[in-house]
């Protein structure tokens, strides 16, 4: 069959989701030729695919979103304190079409390989329809949690019943009514869905393998008078978020928590308990740093699961003890632990007797144990980080695959770029402040910087550029002592790897905070693109000699 010929782009840009969105306006806005290729039906990335029942944001809706456009800003109006993702989704949309930014994307194409040419400098992007796309270079704006998961359980096929994966969930809307249904999981999507699904289930069996501390959200209608306090002032108050360890403003105390006694620590944690949301994790500035102090918030949060689960059995179970606070994401609820409270809903400890296989009827665990179910729910998570990344068939110079090259974990300059790829970015790539933070301003913050560096090349008549393999090597050190300093490393969390088997156990993204690594990328910048090197065209023809 002939070869058609290559779509020629400055920039290939893949994903759809809030980056990629911004990332094509950006472009158009600098004069850049680009066009995104979206595996999905329509826009919105996280919030098109994770349509599960109480499925939200867990930042803010006045900070989980858009910083760039004050008109933008003030006139849109979120409904709750933190919206569903039907709203959010509903934002994606309105920001595709408010930038006419359609136009620009190929929806229902995923891009299956990316192959680096030498010669040229540039890249051909190949589709899984087999189209191939020539690009100078190429963004992947493709997510860090964009690769669901549903672990390799022997007789999964077998299962006659229902089954849907939270990060997969049908768009029609499913209705449990009067139906057995099993969650498998714990986490944040799990802990969001559990409480709604419950209240239609005939009967809701979760299976826990391990249990995580969870904040209530206090979600509700957006209060007027706390709107108005954003919108005032809203260019400055993104700013401040920009200028923070996490890009939220939380009303992080500086505060130590052993420094203080133990009866205003106690009212602290029970301030921020009470206000809800994520900034419980802000009661204290060494919560993540020492133990003693995490020790104090993680026994705060266990005795208020004992207060509000009336079986002490299954409050005991629900309890998280083989890890501290915080370093599995936080997660956020409505009504998770009272949930166990219904009478139509079992927890079942997987930690100890595993699922072991599922059947034709339902599903079996620990030594013979087994139950019948209409409906299995994975809440299983994703291939995170760099799953995404390494399922596209990325080949560099002399033809090494990214895959082969992260075989021992990730290794990236900055999470933006990895060495002997060049023109090749990634949008809150691991080694980047990325899941650690609110995504939108990190995401706002590659995008800007990339956009920043491309202008750069163009106007100095560069053809290339790819970090340095010391730099990168500096880079990962560095992120690895910052890791270390604090607690996260002790979790088997997917920030580790740990939820896949045999993936390496390496702390993927950046810790240091927002604020320090957005100054750390402006330095890199104002420095001619420290750690980076770049080419002329003749070079790159002449490197290829
Ligand atoms: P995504 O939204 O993941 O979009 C990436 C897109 O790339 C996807 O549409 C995917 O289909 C596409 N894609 C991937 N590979 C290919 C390919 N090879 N070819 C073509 N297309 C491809 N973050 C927060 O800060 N706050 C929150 O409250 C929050 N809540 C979350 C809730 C859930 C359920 C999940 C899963 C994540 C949440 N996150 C949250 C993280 C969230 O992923 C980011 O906030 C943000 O939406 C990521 O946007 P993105 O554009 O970078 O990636
Ligand atoms: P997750 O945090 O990785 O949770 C997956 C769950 O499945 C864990 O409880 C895990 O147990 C369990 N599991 C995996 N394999 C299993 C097995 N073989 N047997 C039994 N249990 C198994 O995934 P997620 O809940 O989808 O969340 C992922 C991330 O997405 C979050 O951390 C967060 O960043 C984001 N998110 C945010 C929100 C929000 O509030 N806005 C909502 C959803 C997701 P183990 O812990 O033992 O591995």
């Amino acid at each position: 069959m002939a070869e058609t010929t290559p779509r020629q782009l400055d920039v290939l840009i893949v994903g759809a989701g809030f980056a990629g969105l911004y990332l094509l306006h950006r472009m158009r806005a600098v004069g850049l030729s680009a066009h995104v290729y979206e595996g999905a039906s329509g826009v919105g990335g996280t919030w098109f695919w994770n349509r599960y029942p109480g499925a939200r944001c867990d930042v803010e809706s006045m900070q989980y979103s858009f910083g760039w456009d004050e008109d933008l800003q003030q006139g849109w109006k979120w409904s709750e304190r933190f919206a569903g993702q039907a709203e959010i989704l509903q934002y994606a949309n309105h920001i595709a079409d408010r930038y006419d930014l359609r136009r620009g994307i190929t929806f229902n194409t995923r891009i299956a390989a990316a192959d680096f040419n030498e010669a040229t400098g540039s890249w051909t992007a190949r589709t899984e329809q087999g189209e191939a796309i020539a690009a100078r270079y190429v963004v992947m704006a493709t997510g860090c949690l964009s690769t669901a998961r549903i672990p390799d359980f022997p007789g999964l096929k077998d299962f006659k019943g229902r089954t849907f994966h939270t990060g997969w969930w049908p768009h029609e809307p499913i209705d449990f009514t009067g139906r057995r249904v099993a969650v498998v999981g714990t986490g944040s999507s799990a802990i969001q869905s559990i409480p709604v699904i419950a209240e239609q289930a005939a009967h809701l069996t979760v299976f826990q393998r391990t249990p995580n501390f969870s904040i209530p959200t206090r979600n509700g209608p957006m209060d007027d008078e706390y709107e108005h306090w954003w919108k005032d002032g809203y260019a400055q108050k993104r700013v401040d978020a920009r200028r923070t360890r996490t890009g939220i403003l939380n009303r992080q105390s500086p505060q130590k928590a052993m420094e203080t006694a133990p009866e205003e620590r106690l009212d602290v944690y029970e301030t921020r308990w009470k206000s809800g949301g994520t900034s419980f994790m802000g009661s204290f500035a060494d919560l993540i740093t020492s133990q003693e102090a995490n020790d104090s918030a993680a026994d705060f949060v266990r005795a208020k699961i004992r207060q509000v689960v009336n079986d002490p059995k299954v409050a005991e179970l629900l309890c998280p003890t083989n890890h501290p606070i915080g370093t599995k994401r936080i997660c956020v609820d409505s009504h998770y632990f009272e949930t166990y409270n219904r009478p139509n809903v079992t927890l079942v400890d997987v930690k100890n007797a595993p699922i072991t296989h599922l059947t034709e009827t339902g599903l079996a665990w620990g030594d013979g144990a087994f139950a019948e179910f209409d409906d299995i729910v994975f809440a299983t998570g994703f291939d995170a980080m760099t799953g995404t990344l390494t399922r596209v068939d990325i080949k560099g110079r002399g033809g090494e695959t990214l895959k082969d090259k992260w075989e021992g974990g990730p290794q990236t300059y900055l999470g933006l770029m990895t060495a002997g790829f060049p023109n090749l970015f990634m949008i809150t790539g691991p080694g980047s402040p990325s899941v650690l933070s609110n995504m939108i301003v990190s995401i706002e913050q590659h995008v800007d910087w990339i956009t920043d560096c491309l202008v750069a090349m163009k106007s100095r008549g560069m053809a290339t550029i790819e970090t340095t393999p010391d730099a990168e090597a500096a880079w990962v050190a560095h992120g690895n002592v910052v890791a270390h300093k604090t607690l996260y490393p002790q979790a088997n969390s997917w920030y580790m790897g740990a939820n896949i088997p045999g993936k390496p156990r390496v702390f993927m993204p950046y810790i240091g905070g927002v604020d320090v690594y957005r100054d750390k990328c402006d330095e890199v910048a104002a420095q001619g693109y420290e750690g980076f090197r770049i080419s002329q065209p003749a070079k790159v023809a002449q490197a290829a000699e």
